[in-house]
């Protein structure tokens, strides 16, 4: 036993944890950050954001190969070098990861490679050694929902095997329509899988505005993507050639694949660090509950990101380690806001933020929608873009928006201008009054804006 003692430890080295942790040192903190992996990063960079987007690039790349043809430019049979392909999403993350090390040392965190759990109240055991802290952060993250009954073989894949890239399989079922399993989607469909989508619920993209998932739905059957929605896949059974989906609801049957995909979520990593022995709640999911200020029932024991349950994004989980990092130094600071940004990044891109026309009409909050489409963007034509919407949501009252979703080429980065506005409580006539660019993507949002007002003169 040793008598290791810090001032505040972070549990895990995710963007929540690190982002924890590097704050908590700029404010002049004494910090140990924790984490079993042999980089630092956690999901996000090893095995989540940043390898999926990689691929994701690479998917377009091959994409925008293809169509080539339509603006008189040949490149020949696209081929594809998966060994080069994964170096070069190996040393993206490579880049990312490492930069980490640099940053750690530069605030003088000290990283521990080892797991830890609760010991009791004050204490943590990391692999045989006791800590004592005066504070802790717990920010070890969530892994991928292996569906019960479902037989061992490795021709079976959670998120993590299949950013692997270990080979393109010829027939790919994806169980989940979810991000994940749409972004996988797209980059095994661009890398020549014939790719099955079997989503439970009556819509891919579950919770997203079911317009802007036509138009993402339809562009994924135009790339040779099938999809059966409302649909449960209750056996799969394997043999020596194949693995075998027996499929009830929307599509009833049985669908053959060399490889599946299992994409139906994660669950919360609260329970591996024993929470229970420091007296700190957690619910039947594994999820730790915790206020704005990401303080547990435990005074001095923060827990941030995925941990904390939905939803599980990496942007959240920064933001929750900034707040954590605050108000275990004596800040007063809080993540007091539902607006929680979701980005698919298939192609096209799915972005959304606020209310959905659903949502505000379940909800019975009084709104008005106007949208734009893309075909009148000269951006979007003169780019290839595909089809597109912009949508916003708002009150008819006050203007205020309080919803977008963006379906179309970089999506993504176009939602941060409605996500900044809804933030601000600003009106559609902010919004449409703001001087975009022409031509670019982002006019669409002040399309839309002025179209609510009716003074949209370019439809
Ligand atoms: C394929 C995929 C793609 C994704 N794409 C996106 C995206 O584009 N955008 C987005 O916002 N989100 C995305 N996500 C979700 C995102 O990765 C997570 O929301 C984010 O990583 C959560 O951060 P975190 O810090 O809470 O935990 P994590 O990143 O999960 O990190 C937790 C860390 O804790 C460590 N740990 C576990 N147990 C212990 C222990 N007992 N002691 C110490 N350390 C421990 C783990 O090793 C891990 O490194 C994606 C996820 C996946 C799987």
């Amino acid at each position: 036993m040793s008598d290791n003692h810090a001032d505040l430890i972070v549990l895990g080295a995710g963007p929540g944890g690190y982002a924890c942790a590097f704050r908590a040192a700029d404010l002049g903190r004494n910090v140990v950050m924790v984490d079993p992996r042999a980089t630092l990063g956690g999901v996000c960079l090893n095995v989540g954001c940043i390898p999926s987007k990689a691929l994701l690039h690479a998917a377009e790349v091959i994409r925008g190969a293809r169509h080539g043809d339509d603006w008189g430019i040949s490149t020949g049979k696209v081929s594809v070098d998966l060994d080069k392909l994964r170096a070069k999403k190996d040393d993206i993350v490579a880049q990312l990861t490492t930069g980490l090390v640099g940053l750690a040392k530069r605030r003088k965190v000290q990283t521990i490679r080892g797991t830890a759990r609760f010991d009791g109240e004050n204490s943590l055991d990391i692999d045989g050694d006791i800590w004592t802290f005066d504070q802790v952060v717990i920010a070890v993250g969530s892994a991928p929902v292996r569906l019960p009954g479902w037989p061992e073989d490795d021709r079976i894949w959670d998120s993590t095997d299949a950013l692997e890239l270990r080979e393109v399989p010829k027939n790919l079922a994806i169980v989940g329509g979810g991000i994940i399993g749409l972004e996988m989607a797209t980059v095994y469909a661009a890398l020549g899988s014939t790719v099955t989508v079997i989503e439970f619920m009556d819509q891919i993209a579950p919770g997203a505005d079911a317009e802007a998932v036509a138009i993402l739905r339809a562009a994924l059957e135009a790339e040779g993507v099938t999809i059966h929605t409302g649909t449960k896949v209750t056996e799969v059974k394997a043999t020596k050639t194949a693995l075998t989906l027996s499929c009830e609801g929307g599509f009833e049957g049985t669908i053959k694949a060399d490889v599946v995909i299992q994409a139906v979520g994660r669950y919360s990593n609260g329970n591996l660090v024993d929470p229970k022995t420091a007296g700190i709640e957690i619910d039947d999911r594994g999820v730790i509950n915790v206020d704005a200020s990401c303080r547990t029932n435990v005074a001095g024991i923060f827990a941030i990101g995925d941990v904390t349950g939905n939803p599980m994004l990496a942007h959240r989980a920064t933001h929750q380690g900034h707040v954590a990092a605050e108000v275990a130094s004596g800040h007063a600071a809080a993540l007091d806001t539902d607006l929680i940004p979701s980005v698919a990044y298939t192609s096209p891109e799915l972005a959304w933020a606020g209310l959905t026309q659903a949502q505000a009409k379940d909800q019975g909050i009084p709104h008005k929608v106007a949208s734009f489409p893309w075909a009148a963007s000269g951006r979007n034509l003169a780019s290839s873009g595909g089809d597109g919407l912009t949508k916003l949501v708002y009150c008819p009252e006050t203007h205020r928006l309080l919803g977008a979703t963006i379906v179309g080429r970089n999506a993504g980065e176009l939602l941060a201008e409605c996500v900044l506005a809804m933030e601000m409580g600003a009106t559609l006539e902010d919004v449409s009054l703001s001087v975009h660019a022409h031509p670019t993507l982002s006019e669409t949002v002040g399309f839309a804006a002025e179209r609510a007002l009716g003074t949209l003169t370019d439809l």
